[in-house]
């Protein structure tokens, strides 16, 4: 026969992330119960808590500890975009890291920093070849 105890302590461990007030109810017993049963028999009376969100994070540029996967600044510059040149007009720019990944997976090697460079290096190729 599993005593009344037996039954808290074990539910203190399948439902590790009650508080002891719904560990109580659970039993109708009162907190305070609940936690002088657990205390008798050196179980920790806290209950586990959800990972918080807070939880510092590492920045996957500099390695630093902060909030985000990529800090702000110079990090958020580096990771998300990619120095490239103009294909028609050989100007160097910027282009977002997202983006440059859909074009990989298209096939398309060729870089414009405009429409308007697109379709004027497409003509030039087509005419001048
Ligand atoms: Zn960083
Ligand atoms: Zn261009």
């Amino acid at each position: 026969m599993v005593t009344k105890v037996e039954k808290i302590i074990s539910a203190r461990n399948e439902y590790r992330f009650d508080t002891l007030q719904q560990i109580a109810d659970r039993y109708d017993v009162t907190a305070p119960y609940i936690h002088q049963v657990l205390k008798a028999n050196n179980i920790n009376t806290s209950r586990i808590r959800f990972p918080s969100t807070k939880n510092k994070i590492q920045c996957v540029i500099c390695k630093n500890w902060g909030t985000r996967k990529v800090c702000l600044g110079d990090c958020n510059r580096n990771y998300y975009y990619f120095h490239v040149r103009c294909r028609n007009c050989k100007e160097d720019w910027h282009m977002k890291r997202a983006q440059l990944k859909q074009k990989r997976n298209r096939g398309d090697k060729n870089i414009y920093c405009s429409r308007g460079c697109y379709f004027e290096h497409k003509l030039n190729n087509n005419y001048y070849k």
